[in-house]
């Protein structure tokens, strides 16, 4: 995202917003749509997933998805993009209207697990053996 710094640092607008946002949240991860998971071993597999460093798994209107937070190579120090002229179509579309900056996206999610031991504990509500043997 294009960071000019607005002068006028009273009145937040759209087309100044990013200038205020020096933590760009909307480039320090990436989000890859999966099946939707339905059996216990598929569970199993995610609580593999998700037990690493920066994995986190989330369901929303468009389905589920894992979250990996890791800062885009472009992202500079101040916030700006290195390659914002040629920047990927993806970061073009992206709007700043209700963005990351406004709300917290975790808590948009119907369900989001970003520890082993919190979808652990969902498998646990939503498989009653779950303890028993898997698959
Ligand atoms: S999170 Fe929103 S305000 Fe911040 S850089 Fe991205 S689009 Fe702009
Ligand atoms: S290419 Fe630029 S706009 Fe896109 S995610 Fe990376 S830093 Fe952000």
């Amino acid at each position: 995202m294009s960071k000019t710094i607005p002068i006028i640092k009273d009145k937040i607008t759209l087309e100044n917003k990013c200038g205020f946002c020096t933590a760009s949240k909307c480039c320090t991860y990436i989000t890859h749509q999966i099946d939707k998971p339905r059996k216990k071993d598929e569970f199993d597999y995610l609580l593999w997933q998700v037990s690493h460093e920066n994995i986190s798994l989330f369901k929303d209107d468009d389905g589920w998805f894992l979250m990996i937070n890791t800062p885009c190579s472009h992202l500079l120090a101040d916030g700006g993009c290195g390659i914002y002229e040629t920047r990927p179509q993806i970061c073009r579309d992206h709007s700043n209207d209700n963005c990351e900056f406004d709300v917290n996206i975790e808590e948009e999610f119907d369900l989001y697990f970003d520890t082993y031991e919190s979808l652990l504990k969902y498998c646990k509500k939503r498989f009653k053996k779950w303890g028993k043997k898997q698959g």
